[in-house]
């Protein structure tokens, strides 16, 4: 039979950054080694702590159903964490949900209407187009990338885009592609915006803990953005967890409630010794964190002096383990290349809005590293 599908799921594809590593997958089922730079993963094992804790809340019987916007403890413990970020958050103003991901979906079509506008800044995280377009959105994209993809610069060009019309804008940083940490003249601009033209805001805050030198700013922090603002942290890149899924929004708490319909009658709830689990991960993991933080500064360093030796100047942020590598204007080629040829996976910027780049995830070791660029240089990608 051929079904009749629903408009919303045929405006979208699959995920490009889980494409590419499922073909990166296959290719190493065939037996080829491939360096995966694809996927947005941390490679450290889950520190210990918290596995433990998961475990013992098992053992403990914690395996049924929890009330649906997430335990009180796990609740509580998030909320103590934005208020030392400066965001008066209270625990009835969360939703604890399966993944980050799953919260940025109850807020947009919590949000978006059919032709609402949003604004993204590009290159943007992949799934937040696929989420507007699920929901019947317009968007509305300003281009950081003739900035170096920095925010500050921008304001001229995101005050020409947004207007009294635009519903909603998602902030990112630091930034999924780019690894930029917007500052805080960049943040109050936007505030300034959003103030103006009535914008409700996203910060997507999930590589919030994974920054280099420089102190992240919640953009709920900044006066005039307490009632506007929805922020979305989760478990995964801090802590090394992405297949635990587990993350979070705060919002006020008129917004928390309709959500929290849409919460209630997807996923009912995130998984109950997860939640225990990620209570440990707030309160306990400071040094792992650091760990991991300086490895994965170190191998930025690493990559961009590689890169330079083959006189290829690559813009580096101060967070997230992404770096955005100049090539081709074709750079679906350039990626379907890189793969075939040199085994070497990456992620078209076109899928970020942002042609001409690949987008490379070094979430990897140093020797992989090095061994992607030499592989990259003697096939001719560099
Ligand atoms: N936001 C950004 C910017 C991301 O890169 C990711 C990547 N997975 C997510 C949200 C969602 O993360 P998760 O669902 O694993 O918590
Ligand atoms: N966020 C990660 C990435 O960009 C994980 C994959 C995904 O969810 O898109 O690669």
């Amino acid at each position: 039979m051929s079904f009749d599908f629903a408009d919303r799921v045929e405006r979208v594809e699959p995920s490009a950054t889980l494409a590419i590593s499922n073909k990166a997958s296959e290719l190493e089922a065939e037996g080829v080694d491939v360096v995966d730079l694809s996927v947005g993963a941390p490679d450290f094992p889950t520190p210990e702590n918290i596995v433990e804790a998961g475990k013992n809340a098992m053992d403990a019987g914690h395996t049924g159903y929890t009330s649906s916007n997430g335990i009180p403890a796990l609740k509580e413990a998030i909320a103590a964490k934005l208020r030392d970020d400066g965001v008066d958050a209270e625990s009835d103003e969360v939703i604890v949900t399966p993944g980050a991901k799953q919260a940025l979906f109850e807020t947009i079509q919590t949000l978006i209407d059919d032709g609402d506008e949003v604004a993204l800044l590009d290159p943007a995280w992949v799934s937040y187009e696929a989420m507007v377009k699920l929901s019947g959105g317009s968007l509305n994209r300003v281009d950081l990338a003739p900035y170096d993809f920095q925010l500050e610069p921008a304001l001229d060009d995101l005050a020409d885009a947004v207007s009294d019309d635009t519903e909603l804008l998602v902030v990112n940083s630091p930034s999924n592609p780019t690894g930029a940490v917007y500052s805080d003249a960049a943040l109050e601009g936007v505030r300034d915006l959003a103030v103006q033209h009535d914008i409700t805001v996203i910060s997507d805050e999930i590589y919030q803990e994974i920054t280099y030198g420089v102190e992240p700013t919640s953009l709920g922090s900044l006066e005039g953005m307490e009632d506007r603002t929805v922020t979305i942290n989760g478990f995964s890149k801090a802590y090394s967890m992405t297949g635990w899924r587990l993350g979070y929004l705060h919002a006020p708490e008129s917004l928390v409630s309709q959500a929290a319909k849409l919460h209630s009658h997807s996923v009912s709830c995130a998984v109950n010794f997860v939640q225990h689990a990620g209570v440990e991960a707030i309160e306990n993991t400071d040094e792992a964190v650091t760990e991991m933080r300086d490895a994965f500064r170190a191998r930025r360093d690493m990559l961009s002096e590689l890169f330079a030796e083959h006189d290829v100047d690559v813009p580096v942020g101060d967070g997230a383990f992404y770096m955005m590598l100049p090539v081709d204007e074709n750079d679906q080629e350039w990626c379907a290349g890189a793969i075939e040829d040199a085994h070497v996976a990456t992620v078209p910027g076109s899928a970020f809005g942002s042609p001409g780049y690949a987008r490379i995830s070094y979430a990897a070791s140093e020797e992989r590293l090095r061994e992607a660029v030499e592989r990259l240089a003697e096939h001719g990608y560099l």
